[in-house]
């Protein structure tokens, strides 16, 4: 984004919100916010959501066109009715393949994780959902200072997306939402409060915004710094349930961790040893799973799981879906013989780190 766009763009937030009252009265995308709740504030915005299903197709068209390269397109199978791929018509058709096509050739080969400039555009989206334009030609203060070229292909998919897929789109994130918010108000800030204190840092005091979409990344949620924000799927079968409460709070806590990455590196340090890329990540994973796991055994857990399983036994993320037999054994081990004992006040933060470190 050049840094006039985003100067202006600064300047149109900041017009936003004094014409709050305004953009009120101006909701035609019918976009949810669910709130208020403490720690998260849950969003399904439409242009989000359309920018991650454009992102979506034009992997799955890219990894078409490259069948033996092996792509991070979809992840674990979709909870997508196999009918209902959308019936359009020879325009909306063109309409689409064009956005697509767009995508295909400006973003498909980035990741929306660690490019730039689609962190930057997913947060302007999540920033205008309340507009149904993007290019300010109605309203004035709906000029996102997107890429002309960029608001027009959004502009053109945007009425073939709301016919046919949005629908579908936001009903599952809206149930995602009411699933999981329930637990959100019972727990939430005792979560964060325990996960702020394990990480020696504190929960950011601003709740942290939340888009669900139907597609996110190849992971089925990510999260993005300054601002902190999360993005997670709907329709991605890792995050249903009331698992989908550890997954938030996964995410949430890629805002907080950083305290552990910077101990596990001046420990690796001083003692002349390589820094183990994921050792946090893994962290991370093993205690939002450990401190979840006792609270969706609790009875908060049935005011968001209706499906009557048995959440006495909950399985951790990481457990679940086989992340430490995919390279992370060896910190698993780690983790369960010294950050375990952290965990149970049987040792300290830096001498749990201190000791994974030096058994690496
Ligand atoms: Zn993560």
């Amino acid at each position: 984004m050049p840094r006039k766009a985003s100067a202006r763009f600064l300047f149109l937030l900041l017009a936003l919100s004094l014409l709050a009252p305004v953009r009120a009265a101006a909701q035609a995308q019918n976009n949810f916010t669910y709130g208020p709740l403490p720690v998260f504030e849950l969003h399904s915005g439409f242009w989000i959501n359309l920018h991650h299903t454009l992102y979506h197709e034009a992997r799955l068209r890219t990894a078409a066109a490259a069948p033996d390269k092996s792509s991070k397109t979809s992840g674990p199978a979709l909870h997508t009715e196999p009918d209902a791929k959308p019936t359009l018509t020879p325009a909306e058709q063109r309409e689409w393949d064009d956005a697509v096509a767009y995508y295909v050739s400006n973003y498909a080969a980035k990741d929306l994780l660690f490019s730039t400039e689609l962190i930057q555009l997913k947060d302007q989206l999540g920033d205008f959902e309340d507009c149904d334009e993007l290019s300010g030609r109605k309203r004035k203060f709906c000029d996102a200072g997107l890429p002309a070229k960029l608001t027009q292909v959004l502009e053109a998919a945007a009425p073939v997306y709301r016919a046919h897929l949005w629908p579908d789109h936001d009903r599952a994130n809206r149930r995602w939402i009411m699933r999981v918010a329930p637990l959100v108000r019972e727990q939430g800030v005792g979560l964060s409060e325990r996960l702020a204190d394990i990480y020696q840092t504190r929960w950011p005091r601003e709740k942290i915004r939340v888009d669900v979409a139907g597609y996110a990344n190849w992971t089925g949620a990510y999260t993005t710094a300054d601002p902190l924000r999360v993005t997670i799927s709907s329709l991605d079968s890792r995050n249903q349930g009331a698992e989908a409460l550890e997954v938030l709070f996964h995410e949430g806590s890629h805002g907080i961790a950083e305290p552990v990455q910077a101990a596990i590196i001046r420990e690796c340090r001083q003692r002349d040893k390589a820094i183990p890329r994921d050792l946090w990540h893994a962290l991370v994973f093993y205690t939002t799973g450990e401190v979840i796991r006792p609270v969706l055994g609790s009875s908060g857990a049935t005011a968001g799981d209706q499906d009557g399983s048995v959440l006495g036994s909950y399985t951790p993320y990481a457990l679940r879906e086989g992340l430490y037999q995919r390279g992370w054994n060896e910190y698993f081990k780690l983790l369960q013989k010294f950050w375990q004992p952290y965990l149970d006040g049987r040792a300290s933060f830096d001498d749990a780190i201190a000791r994974m470190v030096s058994s690496l």
